[in-house]
């Protein structure tokens, strides 16, 4: 008898965690349990923004690398993944964000009939800024993604040792910061306007009239950009995550890097910065919130420069381009 009591009283226990549990989900995540909208999921903020120009409130959206997070080692929470159990279709950067490789092998199993959009189709991705270095583990994680069936059991013993070196180095050696281009979110915004008009087709015509509109924002940002920079093509800038590759190639100006592969500079390493800044007249350092600072300001302190806060994953994305440009003008040597 009494066990019986203790055995219902756990039970109990359990159902009112697992209401709870719900319930905190549909608050955290605002998408309203009462509205019959279709979810879209996002990785990055930058998309969210892309998928609310076009779609207005028709959708709601979750993100799934929340704001201040790095997309290179951020990892979804269980209540992200009962959104994307609930989603209508995933705007993957696709790329090779870290979370996305991570969330692909789960998609199958949590959400088989949502449509997943390659935002990055069409668009070629570019190497990382080149650091030599040779990287014997990426031949293993080739292997691992075409063998699922291994995945299972190989999971715990290989993951912590996998995301070490897979959070700063998606794609082997490929730059998955497509979106810092507007040439590129261009093609972004094509993608996820094809996605969302598959998902709910009834809107087709106000997506339509919504994208062409963004797409001219765009192309008068790529304009803007063109005028701020113009006269500085082959300049260089020095920032501390190299986020801005693609921005980089599109305006002619190089990026050099203070991160080498995804780690802090070593001492050698520095110097040698210090020694490239100096030589190129290099007064600023940018960084990018999430990531360290200590060794782009040990080189200002060194080049007698500064440092400037760049955020490559800002919500408005066109007022924030134009704010980088202005600061790369800035900082162009
Ligand atoms: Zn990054």
């Amino acid at each position: 008898m009494k066990s019986k009591i203790m055995v219902l009283m756990m039970l109990l226990s359990v159902c009112i965690v697992l209401t709870s549990g719900c319930t905190d989900t549909q608050d955290d995540s605002g998408t309203a349990s009462d509205s019959d909208k279709k979810i879209v999921v996002v990785s990055i903020v930058p998309q969210a923004e892309f998928v609310e120009k076009i779609a207005g409130d028709n959708v709601d959206v979750v993100i799934m690398v929340p704001p201040g997070a790095s997309p290179h080692s951020y990892e979804p929470t269980p209540s992200q993944l009962t959104d994307l159990s609930n989603a209508g279709m995933y705007a993957m950067v696709g790329s090779g964000i870290t979370i996305e490789d991570v969330l692909m092998e789960k998609i199958t199993d949590l959400n088989p009939d949502m449509l997943v959009v390659d935002c990055s189709k069409g668009i070629t991705l570019q190497e990382m800024v080149a650091h030599e270095h040779d990287h014997e583990e990426e031949a293993d994680h080739e292997e691992e993604h075409d063998h699922e069936e291994e995945h299972d059991h190989e999971e715990e013993h290989d993951h912590e040792e996998e995301h070490d070196h897979e959070e700063e180095h998606d794609h082997e050696g490929l730059d998955p910061h497509i979106w810092t281009s507007p040439d590129n979110v261009e093609v972004m915004v094509e993608n996820i306007y094809e996605g969302l008009v598959e998902i709910d087709p009834e809107n087709e015509a106000t997506y339509l009239e919504n994208k062409n509109a963004y797409l001219a924002e765009l192309d008068a940002l790529d304009e803007q950009i063109k005028v701020i920079l113009s006269g500085k093509e082959g300049s260089s800038f020095m920032v501390y995550h190299p986020a801005w590759g693609y921005f980089a190639n599109h305006y002619g100006l190089v990026q050099v890097p203070v991160e080498i592969e995804g780690k802090e500079p070593s001492v050698q390493d520095m110097q040698n910065l210090i020694d490239e800044a100096n030589d190129k007249g290099i007064k600023v350092i940018f960084v990018q919130t999430g990531f360290s600072t200590v060794s782009a300001e040990a080189i200002a302190n060194e080049i007698d420069g500064e440092v400037v806060e760049l955020d490559p994953l800002s919500k408005d994305y066109i007022a924030n381009l134009v704010k980088v440009a202005d600061a790369f003008e800035k900082g162009l040597a």
